[in-house]
């Protein structure tokens, strides 16, 4: 962030589970460090549990400001991050989707399973049909989703996905590039 910028929020989409690979959990806390150190805030989903928590750790580490977004389901199960400056507490998962979505500046989807892609799919959904027009980046670590966006070129080929939509996703292979790209198209007029 420049001088005189206002502080940007960054919501991150990750995995409450760590994955099998260490490069996914060494990945999430670089993302938190980068954001923090960067100047903006971070927003997720509360959790301290997996990708999310060693996200949440880094922003923390890095002096970051970080804002969870947690339905009372979730509270209740006691994953909730407890060293965290604001937590939001909502009704469900449909209100914490529209919550993020009001609160956040741009998207950044990391490693993650079904939470996460469905979380990814929404900003792309309501971006499409023109109820937001905030970047999304995907953080294809490793090539974790080389295998979807092949797919989604494919659906693309045969005429149901708009090209126009997979051309506004923004691609990176690492924590550093996907918050350059952020970055860029959060500053670049919509
Ligand atoms: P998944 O990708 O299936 O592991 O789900 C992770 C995504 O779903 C995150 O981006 C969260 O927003 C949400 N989520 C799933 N589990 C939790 C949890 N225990 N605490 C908070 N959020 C969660």
């Amino acid at each position: 962030m420049k001088n005189g910028e206002a502080v940007k929020t960054i919501c991150v989409f990750c995995g409450a589970k760590p994955g099998n690979d260490p490069r996914f959990l060494q990945a999430a806390t670089e993302v938190g460090q980068l954001i923090a150190g960067r100047g903006h805030r971070l927003a997720y989903g509360g959790g301290n549990v997996g990708l999310m928590g060693a996200l949440a750790n880094g922003a923390l580490a890095a002096g970051g400001q970080v804002l969870g977004v947690i339905p009372h389901k979730l509270l209740e199960r006691e994953l909730a991050h407890k060293r965290i400056q604001q937590m939001d507490v909502v009704a469900d998962m449909a209100v914490r989707k529209e919550r993020m979505l009001a609160v956040s500046d741009g998207f950044l989807s990391l490693p993650g399973g079904l939470g996460t892609l469905d979380e990814f799919f929404e900003v792309l959904t309501l971006r499409q049909v023109g109820y937001h027009h905030k970047p999304s980046v995907l953080l294809n670590l490793d090539g974790y989703y080389a295998d979807l966006l092949h797919a989604l070129q494919g659906f693309s080929v045969k005429g149901l996905v708009d090209r126009l939509e997979l051309d506004r996703l923004l691609v990176a292979t690492t924590p550093a590039q996907a918050l350059d790209q952020l970055e860029a198209a959060m500053s670049a007029p919509a």
